[in-house]
């Protein structure tokens, strides 16, 4: 199978198969914080997350713009220059983005919605940060907006309890999947964030978490290196040398083998991480993105192999 030169369903086949051309992601910085950070849930985040709130590449917010218009013209600005489309994704990736009283969030959701040129909007936020108000939120402009989409991104990482612990994700798995299913039943899709290499965790772990995500009926997956960032918690561990860090292809037979396993019409939204290069402490070899996915695509045409290929749903 295969979806046009790749073998796997990649998010540029699956917007040019709607739009007709490439869609670039905006990444913005709505002024969020985290109850993983502010205290609710815990104080020091996630133990891999930077202070940018894994939003290190969203444009930062100056006092005197408008929390999205502005930052998503500058966005603009910054493919100056390149061939690009006339569309853009709306990607409100700072923190937790549905963490935040309504009206608020209702404002921002809006002011992205309402800029022609958005093809729709992509929120990160958590599974417990979904509560019926802000469902309903989702679902009124789900519905008011026909001709954009909205979807939600979830931070899962793995569905193992014991590395959830660890990496202090700070709700269970069962919170994940109600809040998925509460999704699924207003159609709003969800992409949900795996890290692959997680202190503790091995290939098989990795497998069973992305084989949980196809029985859900995940619409999209983002498959991520575990990055060494500076300042975060993880420094400490990695220092002490109390887990591998991958080497590239051994992450490279890991992603081929969860591709391998994730149903075809499941979209990979990536397949490498795309850490702050001046935050980065390693593995340094992620820093060579296009060297990463070449390889990928050269392994998987060895192994004739491509996305579904053992998928069960
Ligand atoms: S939930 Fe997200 S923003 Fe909050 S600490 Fe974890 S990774 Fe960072």
């Amino acid at each position: 199978m295969r979806w046009n030169d790749k073998p796997y369903h990649t998010l540029d086949y699956e917007m040019k198969k709607i739009y007709g051309e490439k869609i670039y992601k905006i990444a913005l910085d709505a002024g969020m914080t985290c109850p993983n950070r502010d205290g609710s849930c815990g104080v020091r985040g996630c133990i891999f997350c930077s202070a940018g709130g894994s939003g290190d590449f969203a444009a930062k917010k100056s006092a005197d713009e408008s929390a999205v218009a502005a930052q998503l013209e500058k966005g603009v600005q910054y493919f100056h220059g390149k061939q690009i489309g006339k569309r853009f994704i709306a990607y409100f990736q700072a923190y937790t983005n549905t963490y935040a009283p309504v009206p608020r969030l209702e404002a921002l959701y809006r002011e992205a919605l309402e800029v022609p040129s958005v093809a729709g909007i992509s929120i990160a936020t958590r599974p417990d940060c979904l509560g019926r108000d802000v469902l309903a939120l989702l679902d009124r402009l789900n519905r008011e907006y026909t001709d954009k989409f909205i979807w939600i991104e979830l931070g899962l990482q793995t569905i193992h309890e014991h590395t959830a612990t660890l990496i202090r994700r700070g709700y269970p798995l069962s919170v994940f999947e109600d809040a998925v299913k509460q999704l699924q039943k207003i159609s709003i899709p969800v992409i949900t964030h795996v890290i692959i290499g997680l202190p503790g965790e091995t290939k098989p772990m990795t497998l069973d978490t992305c084989r949980y995500l196809g029985s859900l009926g995940i619409s999209g997956i983002k498959l991520q290196l575990l990055h060494i960032l500076k300042n975060t918690d993880l420094v400490e561990l990695y220092e002490k040398k109390t887990f591998e860090i991958l080497d590239m292809m051994a992450y490279i037979d890991i992603i081929i083998s969860c591709l391998e396993i994730l149903p075809a019409d499941m979209v990979i939204h990536r397949v490498t991480g795309d850490g702050p290069k001046e935050l980065l402490i390693a593995p340094l070899w992620s820093l060579d993105k296009r060297r990463v996915l070449n390889t990928l695509h050269q392994e998987m045409k060895r192994r004739g192999t491509w996305q579904s290929k053992y998928s069960s749903n």
